[in-house]
């Protein structure tokens, strides 16, 4: 049984998730939390500058950039990365160790399931109540703390390990220029004996997943959201059925089993497929915008009010002059010339009214070879891998020069130009 704080989520969901084996990928997102998170346990640690010096180069600026003052790096208060194992017999916990990295290897005994909260509190606020938060670096959904299934089964562990009676659990989400935001609830004696049995229960169901993989039955698997980060997703029969109806016709499938023939045939089922996801999907979002569909952990999928500010920068400017002065709205106001095709092209629609002759593309053609000429134009190419019609001379070769293939879902192809912005 592969069970943890962070696992236990999916596992409520789908408890197959905690006993297929693991296959574990690390993603770009996964890659700067790693770092986030090793910088922010050395400055505990270690001390600022020292957990500088270890983080990676191109990581230091953002780094370096964080809110200190708010974070819970004072060692006498807070202790980083304390692992629990939590015994759900007992619904007892002791602490394993600190700095294990996951690595719980023989300290966890039968029957134990290990948690390690980014940070614990140190001492126990008013004699009675542990504290544990977790960093987030992402922008994934997190949802209510008191209702996070991996809080609570951190604040379980501390409380029960220091014998307190309430917890408070925090999530720090830390975002991209170094500010910290906090979110936090107190889980009080009743919340941290429902998490106990919530938990008992779904260590059942697991266990009762087991048993039924080992007797050769057939798991009870389900499929959602929750699958996104599932390490068994690469062996998970049920996703495997997914790509093999989607798209491959044969399960997953990896590129050294490809052949042009193949490919172009699991390409062409893979239009089909989305355009029955996109049927699918419409369906859904029509039914949703009539009556919000509730989801796990809370959330419903229905219509939402997202506000957007729009800003009339003629109006806004002599407010802003007359609050900070005149240099201050010049700096606030965003005046950076952009020139596109499309606004050459309006341009020329409007030259043309009154230099008859005027030919608008041609014209346009024209315009792009001197701004070329004039280095105020250049064009820069990424590599989308897409369906296209190659030109005779584009046959020969279509992959990046570097040898590097094309990027998949890359973004499309633009052009810019010197000193503004144009579009291809
Ligand atoms: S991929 Fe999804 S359905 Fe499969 S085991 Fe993981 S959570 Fe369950």
């Amino acid at each position: 049984m592969k069970l943890s704080g962070s696992s236990l989520q999916r596992a409520s969901i789908c408890p197959p998730s905690a006993i297929l084996p693991a296959v574990q990928q690390v993603a770009a997102a996964a890659t700067r939390g790693t770092v986030w998170h090793d910088f922010l346990f050395r400055v505990n640690t270690e001390g600022l500058q020292r957990a500088l010096e270890a983080a990676p180069a191109e990581h230091r600026a953002a780094l370096a950039a964080l809110d200190f003052d708010r974070l819970p790096l004072n060692p006498d208060a807070w202790a980083p990365e304390v692992s629990f194992a939590y015994n759900v017999e007992s619904d007892t916990a002791r602490e394993l160790g600190r700095g294990l990295g996951r690595d719980y290897g023989p300290l966890l005994l039968e029957g134990e399931l290990p948690g390690t909260p980014d940070v614990t509190g140190v001492h126990l606020v008013e004699d009675k109540r542990a504290r544990v938060l977790d960093y987030k670096t992402g922008f994934a959904h997190l949802g209510a703390p008191a209702e996070s299934w991996q809080l609570g089964f951190y604040a379980l562990c501390a409380a029960r390990a220091m014998g307190a009676e309430e917890a408070e659990v925090s999530f720090i989400r830390i975002r991209e220029d170094g500010e910290a935001y906090f979110d936090t609830a107190v889980l009080d004696f009743f919340a941290l004996e429902a998490i106990a049995l919530r938990l008992r229960e779904v260590v059942a169901r697991v266990r009762e997943a087991q048993a039924t993989h080992e007797a050769g039955g057939a798991l009870a698997l389900t499929e959602g959201e929750h699958c996104r980060r599932c390490p068994a997703l690469p062996r998970c029969p049920a996703m495997a059925t997914l790509a093999t109806a989607l798209g491959s016709g044969e399960g997953w499938l990896t590129p050294g089993e490809l052949t042009p023939e193949r490919a172009a045939r699991v390409w062409e089922r893979l239009q089909a497929a989305r355009l029955v996801v996109e049927r699918v999907t419409g369906a859904l979002e029509l039914y949703a915008s009539e009556a919000p569909i509730p989801l796990p952990g809370g959330r419903v999928y229905g219509v939402k009010k997202l506000p957007r500010d729009v800003f009339d920068a003629r109006k806004a400017a002599p407010v802003l002059e007359q609050i900070f002065g005149a240099q201050f709205a010049t700096k606030a106001i965003d005046t950076t010339p952009s020139l596109t095709k499309e606004g050459m092209r309006r341009a020329l629609r409007a030259e043309a009214q009154t230099h008859r002759g005027l030919k608008v593309e041609p014209s346009l053609r024209h315009l792009l070879e001197q701004l070329r000429e004039a280095g105020a134009l250049h064009t820069r190419y990424s590599y989308p891998v897409m369906a296209y019609k190659p030109r005779p001379e584009e046959a020969e070769d279509e992959r990046r020069p570097d040898g590097v293939g094309g990027l998949p879902g890359g973004a499309a192809c633009e052009a810019d130009s010197k000193g503004g912005g144009a579009e291809g």
